[in-house]
């Protein structure tokens, strides 16, 4: 897949584990573990979230693939995706929590309760 702008970084798939100890590196070496309690980065996710939100915010409803936004945009939108999903693994970490393991296990729950034969669409 082609990326909308330069990123100096390789690109690759990036397992949840990785981003889990770059984000724990990350927080100890600038002595922010004391900072990073289940209920402030709950906080601080929340916060993202918020960020996110205002990007589509008045906005309408987008088409996927975001075909009319520009290159700017969708760097923005890239950084706060991204701060979202990195203080839910960093949330996750603190918990004692597997996040990968337990997405898997609730997409297998939802499945259960939402049968492929009980779909009306
Ligand atoms: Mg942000």
């Amino acid at each position: 897949m082609e990326q909308s702008h330069e990123c100096p970084m390789t690109t690759k798939d990036v397992s949840l584990q990785e981003l889990r100890e770059k984000l724990a590196e990350f927080a100890s070496v600038r002595g922010w573990d004391q900072f990073h309690s289940p209920r402030n980065l709950l906080l601080a996710l929340v916060g993202e979230v918020g960020e996110l939100s205002e990007i589509f915010q008045w906005k309408g409803e987008v088409a996927r693939g975001l075909p009319n936004w520009s290159s700017d945009d969708k760097e923005h939108l890239e950084e706060e995706i991204s701060d979202v999903l990195l203080y839910l693994v960093r949330l996750a970490d603190v918990c004692g929590l597997d996040l990968g393991q337990a997405a898997l296990t609730k997409i297998i729950k939802n499945a259960q309760k939402y049968p492929v034969k009980h779909q009306k669409y």
